[in-house]
């Protein structure tokens, strides 16, 4: 595989993501939720960066298969904390299609939020097939599967510090 972004590459975009967000909410009461499982490293980096005062959730979404093809969306908001008359903002791995983002913050809506945002990691150039935009990107990459910072190939490489694109003879093999 080949490194996209290193480990300083993501720290300092996730430290000026953090700078656009906490300049859009001030010091308003802010809930982030987290969407399982491919934001936990950004959801844990971001918030130590933030001031105001923070409640932190998640809510879990599916839509892979194992392997690097989308399958059915499933969301399972049982984890998640109340928002009624919250700020909410959503936290994802990458903006892909933006079907995922798209349906969690619609989800989110039916819970009376005062407000609902979205920021992601990363977002892939060329591949977005909904109206809506995510409100705040750390980085826009090329369209290749990328894997590490907290995004897995069958559940590897989450724990990697940098990200990287996989390559065809990744694509394969078993994994640990
Ligand atoms: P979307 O619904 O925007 O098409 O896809 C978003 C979800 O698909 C992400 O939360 C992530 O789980 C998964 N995904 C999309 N592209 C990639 C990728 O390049 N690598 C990995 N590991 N997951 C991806
Ligand atoms: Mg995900």
């Amino acid at each position: 595989m080949k490194e996209l972004l290193s480990e300083h590459d993501l720290r300092r975009g996730v430290r000026e993501m953090a700078e656009q967000i906490a300049r859009c909410y001030a010091r308003q009461p802010l809930t982030i939720l987290g969407v399982l499982t491919g934001s936990i490293v950004l959801l844990a980096d971001l918030i130590r960066l933030l001031e105001m005062p923070l409640r932190v959730g998640v809510v879990q979404a599916s839509s892979y298969r194992g392997g690097t093809t989308r399958g059915r969306l499933t969301i399972n908001a049982d984890l998640m904390p109340d928002i009624e008359g919250r700020n909410v903002l959503l936290v994802d791995d990458i903006f892909d299609t933006g079907h995922t983002i798209q349906e969690v913050v619609s989800l989110m809506r039916q819970f009376h939020p005062n407000s609902v945002r979205s920021a992601v990691l990363l977002r892939k150039t060329g591949r977005q097939e909904v109206a809506m935009d995510p409100d705040f990107v750390a980085f826009d990459i090329p369209d290749e599967f990328v894997v590490g910072y907290g995004l897995d190939y069958r559940d590897a490489y989450r724990n990697l510090c940098y990200v990287a694109a996989l390559e065809p003879e990744d694509l394969t093999g078993d994994h640990p």
